[in-house]
């Protein structure tokens, strides 16, 4: 198994960087994790799109052409083998003796790795998960996919010691934010029981746009759902009548509780069984 460093293919046990990288000393850098799905990789370009974005917001320099960085990806995932997994890349301001203000001259730092996953078990497609949620701690810019996890780290750590699959962020004013790794959603019924109401929270600073997130809109509006992007408190998500969240490592994945509290009938909901089948039909279509 191979890994990228900064221009060379490595066995992955020697990808080392340097102490004084500024991701190690400061978190001064941020990542993409792109979807391989049946060998193709999903919605690629998107992915480079953020990564742009990310670095643009935090000035730090591409570290290489758009056309290299996608050979040098489709190199690490044909090296290693990889049909169905992730490609993780991170971007640093580089290596420079420690101190907060940007060096004058450093060469910003790429890194890539690859990780062959399997299919999110059926057991828990049937169930759905089981979600808690925490208090939002992160800073103003989520938009920005840092690499500076922390908040999200302790979330997801305490939603493991609670035998949880994910923590859901509430924010000051009681509202979801979004998954400590994913994008949450809910789905109301309407007065007669029936027409139901798509909803996540809209783009901004306060979340990150996940692509998977975007693929979701975009195919709901083609299947002409009624989708309404605002945001949802937790007393709402506790009563919708089915919730799920969207990443790229699970696509759409059902929650059937939150804070130990049944989701409409604590089964995943056709809406999110329907989405999730749509999605994977989509993301078979990669590149
Ligand atoms: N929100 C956060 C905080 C995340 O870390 C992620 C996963 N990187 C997502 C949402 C989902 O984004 P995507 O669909 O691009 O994986």
């Amino acid at each position: 198994r191979f890994c990228y460093v900064n221009g060379r293919y490595l066995p992955h046990a020697n990808g080392m960087v340097h102490i004084e990288d500024r991701g190690y000393q400061l978190a001064d850098g941020i990542y993409e994790v792109v979807p391989i799905y049946h060998g193709k990789l999903v919605d690629m370009e998107q992915h480079l799109d953020r990564l742009a974005y990310s670095l643009g917001e935090l000035r730090i320099a591409p570290p290489m052409e758009r056309n290299a960085l996608r050979l040098v990806m489709r190199e690490l995932i044909a090296r290693n083998g990889v049909t169905n997994g992730l490609i993780y890349l991170q971007v640093t301001r580089g290596v420079a003796p420690r101190e907060h203000k940007f060096p004058k001259k450093t060469k910003s730092s790429l890194v890539m790795t690859t990780k062959k996953t399997k299919p999110v078990a059926p057991e828990l497609l049937e169930k759905g998960a089981a979600i808690i949620t925490q208090r939002d701690l992160r800073w103003l810019r989520r938009d920005i996919k840092s690499i500076g996890l922390l908040p999200n780290v302790l979330a997801k750590q305490a939603a493991s010691e609670q035998g949880a699959f994910e923590a859901w962020l509430v924010d000051d004013a009681g509202y979801i934010t979004e998954g400590s790794s994913t994008n949450a959603w809910i789905v109301k019924a309407g007065p007669d029981g029936k027409a139901r109401e798509l909803i996540t929270r809209p783009l901004g600073h306060d979340i990150l746009g996940g692509i998977t997130r975007r693929g979701v809109v975009d195919l709901a509006k083609e299947q002409g759902l009624n989708l309404v992007q605002r945001p949802f408190s937790l007393e709402e998500a506790l009563s919708a009548a089915e919730a799920f969240q969207t990443s790229s490592s699970a696509f759409v994945l059902p929650v059937t509780s939150i804070d130990g509290k049944a989701i409409g009938d604590g089964k995943p909901g056709p809406m999110t069984m329907r989405l999730r089948e749509i999605y994977c039909r989509y993301a078979e279509q990669g590149e």
